[in-house]
């Protein structure tokens, strides 16, 4: 049987993994600055991470959601700590697109109402019933027979009032800082007045950490350099530092309904074990107050590029913006240099999502790095 074949791939054949460093079946070594889309939050294979996930292996890997599962509840009590949303209660699952799709689904149970309002260049994953359009014109995509997505610009307060006061939106989901499209983010001003205007037209605010989320921005999440306070929450990717698990952090104000969500892995006993490591070690290694001083550091070291036009972005969710598409660079990076870097809808922007573990020497590597490309590349 062949694979469907729907992800270019880059010819690099990865079979070892360390911290930031990934080695291939030649034995190259690569510094991993994007960890598979920010997915890698504590460094591959952290020993301390994988310890607890053989642990776990050796008892229990798997029973359903009919029977006591503690581990559950232990994951909870520390991501309700390490995040200061201990007033939420979490439901887990095993993906973004899911736990968007559950949080969509949670705010039309609140209100029984159904539409949507996004962002232009949204990414909220693939799915049907998660916001999946990236192409503006695709306003009102239909995503099941009732529920319809309108997208709008950030910051236009007044096209948002516009849409809420129509009085059938039951959700705004939003990106604290959007990933895939291209590291926009809403102003805090617009972030205020959307909590407000949710509240004032019984919509369920649902925030999108999928990506921005767990430290990366050097707070928990990236909202909370807003100072605001969504319904719902929704987490993936850096959850489990490679293996599936997501969740959706629901206000005490939703009450939680016998059957009203429900999955057959989420929450398994491995996927919490590897969600506690991974806490564990974000708190002991204090890795948000790292994403913050190497951020800082890099975007210190970058502006020794004259070719960066802008660096966008917070913490280590970067973008390296510059006036040509970076298609030919990141291909250079990747297999010349050897270091991962990602992509965006904005074909000029270089995307840096490294391990929150990463260190100075390794930001002084890339910009050797990419000095030299540029060059090569005559693009100096
Ligand atoms: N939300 C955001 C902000 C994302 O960046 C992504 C994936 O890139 C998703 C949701 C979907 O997550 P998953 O691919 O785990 O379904």
């Amino acid at each position: 049987m062949n694979l469907f074949n729907v992800y270019p791939l880059y010819d690099v054949t990865p079979v070892k993994g360390l911290d930031c460093i990934i080695t291939d079946d030649k034995g190259i070594e690569y510094l991993d600055l994007y960890g598979g889309h920010a997915v890698i939050s504590v460094g591959h294979t952290h020993p301390e991470y994988v310890a607890k996930l053989k642990d776990q292996l050796d008892h229990l890997a798997f029973y359903s959601n009919a029977i006591q599962n503690p581990i559950q509840e232990e994951l909870a009590t520390k991501l309700g700590k390490l995040s200061g949303c201990e007033d939420y209660n979490l439901f887990l699952c095993s993906s973004g697109a899911e736990a968007n799709e559950n949080a969509l689904k949670l705010a039309s149970f609140a209100n029984g109402k159904s539409r949507i309002v996004a962002f232009n260049n949204a990414f909220h994953g693939r799915t049907s019933a998660a916001v999946a359009v990236t192409d503006n014109e695709k306003i009102n995509a239909p995503l099941n027979k009732q529920q319809k997505v309108t997208f709008l610009p950030f910051d236009d307060v007044a096209a948002l009032e516009n849409e809420l006061k129509k009085g059938d939106v039951s959700s705004v989901i939003i990106e604290s800082i959007q990933g895939v499209g291209g590291l926009d983010q809403a102003s805090t001003t617009f972030f205020h007045a959307l909590e407000q205007l949710c509240k004032t037209y019984d919509v369920v605010l649902i925030l999108d950490e999928v990506q921005a989320g767990y430290g990366r921005t050097g707070k928990f999440f990236g909202f909370q350099h807003h100072n605001i306070k969504p319904d719902i929450i929704t987490i993936a990717k850096g959850m489990g530092n490679g293996f599936p698990i997501g969740g959706v952090l629901i206000g005490n104000h939703i009450a939680a309904v016998y059957g009203m969500l429900g999955t057959t892995f989420g929450g398994n006993h491995l996927s919490c074990a590897a969600g506690i490591a991974v806490l564990d070690i974000i708190e002991k290694e204090k890795l948000m107050e790292n994403a913050i001083s190497i951020s800082a550091y890099f975007q210190e070291q970058i502006k020794s590029i004259p070719e960066v036009i802008k660096v966008k972005g917070r913490g280590l969710m970067l973008g390296v913006e510059f006036d040509f598409d970076v298609s030919a660079l990141r291909k250079k990076l990747i297999l010349e240099k050897h270091i991962f870097t990602g992509s965006a809808s904005n074909k000029n922007l270089l995307r840096i999502l490294p391990p929150l573990t990463i260190k100075k020497e390794a930001i002084d590597t890339f910009i050797t790095a990419l000095k030299e490309s540029l060059a090569e590349l005559q693009i100096i």
